[in-house]
C-alpha cells in the first residue's frame, strides 16, 4: 500500500530507527542487485519498464481510502488520478514493486504491516535513487555549476531522479546532509 496522506511517512524519521543498520544494507543491496539484474541501472529509473520485466502488470484504477497503490498477486494497481503525475507514479510503483520483491504478504494491520512499509519505502528510495547516483549528485552541486538554475538541492534531487520531493527530502535525510 501506499497512502496519500495520514501521519505515517511525516514520521519517517523515526519510523526509520526501526529497521536495523544490518536490514537497510541487506534492502539498499537488494535493490541495486535488481537494478543491475534488469539492465535498469540508469537515470531516471523507470519503474514502469523494471515492472514489465518482472512480469508486473501495472495498470491505473480507482482506489479506495487513502491508499494511492497496492499490489495484488502479480498486479499492481495505482490511483488513476496520478495518471498526470510521474514522480508520484514512479515512486508509488517502486513501492509497491518493493512489496512485491522484499516479498511481504498480505498487509494487515500490526506491527509487521508497519514495518512492511518502513521496508518497502526505503526499498523504493533505494531503487529510484541508488546511493553512487545520489553522492555523484551531491558533488555536482556542491561543485556550484547548478547553482543558477535550481534553488535548493532538494530541488536538484527531485529533477535528477523525477521524483517527489517528500522522497528527495527522505533520500537527502538519509545521507545526512544538513542545509
Ligand atoms: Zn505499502
Amino acid at each position: 500500500m501506499y497512502y496519500t496522506s495520514g501521519k505515517f511517512f511525516e514520521r519517517w524519521i523515526d519510523m526509520n530507527d526501526l529497521l536495523s543498520a544490518e536490514r537497510k544494507t541487506e534492502i539498499a543491496q537488494q535493490a541495486r542487485k535488481l537494478l543491475i539484474e534488469h539492465n535498469e541501472a540508469t537515470l531516471p529509473i523507470d519503474p514502469f519498464s523494471l515492472a514489465g520485466k518482472l512480469g508486473l502488470e501495472v495498470r491505473y484504477g480507482e482506489m479506495l481510502g487513502n491508499s494511492i497503490g497496492e499490489l495484488k498477486g502479480s498486479t499492481i494497481i495505482i490511483d488513476e488520478r496520478l495518471k498526470n503525475d510521474s514522480p508520484l507514479s514512479r515512486c508509488v510503483l517502486m513501492h509497491e514493486i518493493a512489496h512485491h520483491q522484499l516479498q511481504h504478504g498480505n498487509a494487515n494491520k500490526n506491527n509487521a504491516h508497519t514495518k512492511a512499509e518502513i521496508e518497502a519505502n526505503f526499498f523504493a528510495i533505494e531503487a529510484l535513487m541508488p546511493e553512487p547516483f545520489v553522492r555523484k549528485a551531491l558533488e555536482i552541486y556542491n561543485s556550484q555549476k547548478r547553482e543558477t538554475v535550481f534553488d535548493s538541492l532538494e530541488e536538484y534531487i527531485m529533477y535528477m531522479f523525477n521524483v517527489t520531493e517528500r522522497k528527495a527530502r527522505q533520500r537527502l535525510m538519509g545521507f545526512n546532509y544538513a542545509a
